[in-house]
């Protein structure tokens, strides 16, 4: 995977991704990272790269010019146009399987806004996917950018040391993960639950896929109308109560 980063920061991006796993993935040739300096793109000597709004009110805007000349430099010199994924608060909400979905892309362009945002003339010629973060704002799409190339990332062949983390974790299924446990077998008095220590794999899948069930009831209800039940996970939620639909 190919990931093009255009961005006004592209230091804060390219030092976030490259710490830890992502780092190692892209040493290890299983993605690509680049960040194109929006500002390398600005139409004047100062490098200016955003102005007053039309219309009147607060902040800046990011000017068109130079957005549209770093998505150029991109697909001029790879020869295809790939997805834009313009970060916004006013998007669709970034999740699991829209990561799964962006996975399977050969390339991304990931587009960061600053200030109050970018003339609406070069998003609607540009970009092909309105994305959020989640129904807050910040100060910059670089954080969401981040988020999302760590995300999607994880699921590309290679890039984790054990395959197996990705297929069984929270939102597979669509439950949580059930708690995880190291050593030592006892902490301050608390003790790991006797079941992980049997030996025993039957018992410990069981145990595991029941405290799924249990932490999504409690911590994310909303999530088990799309879950896949079995009929006897129905009658245990009904057993405690549960108040939500099933
Ligand atoms: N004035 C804009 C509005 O009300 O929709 C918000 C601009 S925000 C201060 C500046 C930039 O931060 C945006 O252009 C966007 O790239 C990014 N941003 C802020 N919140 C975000 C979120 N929840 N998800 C993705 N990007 C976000």
């Amino acid at each position: 995977m190919d990931y093009y980063i255009l961005t006004l920061f592209p230091q804060m991006v390219l030092d976030g991704l490259r710490t830890s796993v992502i780092g190692r993935a892209e040493e290890k040739g299983v993605l690509h990272l680049e960040a194109v300096d929006i500002r390398d793109y600005a139409e004047n000597k100062h490098n200016r790269v955003d102005d007053s709004p039309y219309g009147g009110g607060a902040g800046m805007v990011m000017q068109a010019g130079p957005v549209y000349g770093a998505y150029r430099s991109v697909v001029d010199r790879i020869g295809r146009k790939p997805r834009v994924l313009y970060m916004t608060p006013q998007g669709k909400v970034f999740n699991q399987s829209m990561a799964e979905e962006l996975a399977k892309e050969e390339e991304l362009i990931f587009l960061c806004g600053h200030y109050e945002g970018i003339d609406e003339r070069v998003l609607e010629m540009i970009v092909t996917d309105y994305v959020s973060a989640g129904d807050y704002v910040l100060t910059g799409g670089e954080l969401p950018a981040m988020m999302m190339i760590d995300c999607i990332s994880r699921l590309l062949p290679g890039a984790l040391h054990n395959e197996a983390s990705t297929e069984v974790e929270t939102f597979y299924d669509g439950l949580l993960e059930y708690p995880q446990y190291t050593r030592p077998e006892e902490f301050m008095g608390r003790k790991v639950p006797e079941v992980l220590l049997s030996g025993h794999h039957g018992n410990v899948d069981k145990w595991r896929r029941e405290q799924s069930v249990l932490r999504t009831a409690k911590y994310r209800p909303d999530l088990l109308k799309q879950a896949n039940l079995t009929e006897k996970e129905k009658e245990l939620l009904k057993t405690l109560d549960f108040p939500g639909e099933i």
